[in-house]
């Protein structure tokens, strides 16, 4: 499979590996949003948030937990986001899913979520769809 981030948690493409145990892999974005951005990721592939088992998405979050304050402090960030892209259509561009931590500085004019004011004004707050449905 030739996957990306599966070539850096293999070794064979370079990255600035923040930490690393034996599921997971923290390393530096190639393209930061702010200053500190990096990625943490599973080391087994799997493509999506969806994809993953419960078990690893709490290991994953309590990972991210205590990650994130830490990156955010070396870097006397202000406060931090942690976000995560699935599918293309929210914006994942590498198919190996991945956490993003990305410290926020006062003023940093970083826009992390674009509203559409004309589309958002479309929407219809109910959302019956989702009432008393989740399982
Ligand atoms: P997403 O849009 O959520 O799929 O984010 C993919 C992220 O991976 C982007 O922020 C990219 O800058 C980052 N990225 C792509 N290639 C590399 C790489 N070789 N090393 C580190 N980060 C990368
Ligand atoms: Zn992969």
């Amino acid at each position: 499979m030739d996957c990306l981030f599966c070539k850096i948690v293999n070794k064979e493409l370079p990255s600035k590996v923040l930490y690393e145990d034996d599921k997971f892999v923290c390393f530096m974005d190639i393209n930061p949003h702010t200053k500190g951005h990096c990625l943490v990721i599973p080391k087994e592939h799997a493509e999506n948030f969806t994809a993953l088992d419960n078990d690893t998405v709490g290991e994953f979050a309590k990972l991210v937990h205590r990650i994130a304050p830490q990156v955010a402090g070396m870097m006397k960030a202000d406060a931090y986001n942690v976000g995560m892209n699935n599918g293309a259509a929210a914006g994942q561009v590498i198919g190996h899913v991945h956490w993003h931590i990305i410290p926020r500085y006062r003023n940093d004019g970083l826009e992390y979520w674009g509203i559409n004011e004309e589309e958002v004004s479309k929407l219809d707050e109910r959302f019956t769809e989702l009432d008393g449905k989740i399982k």
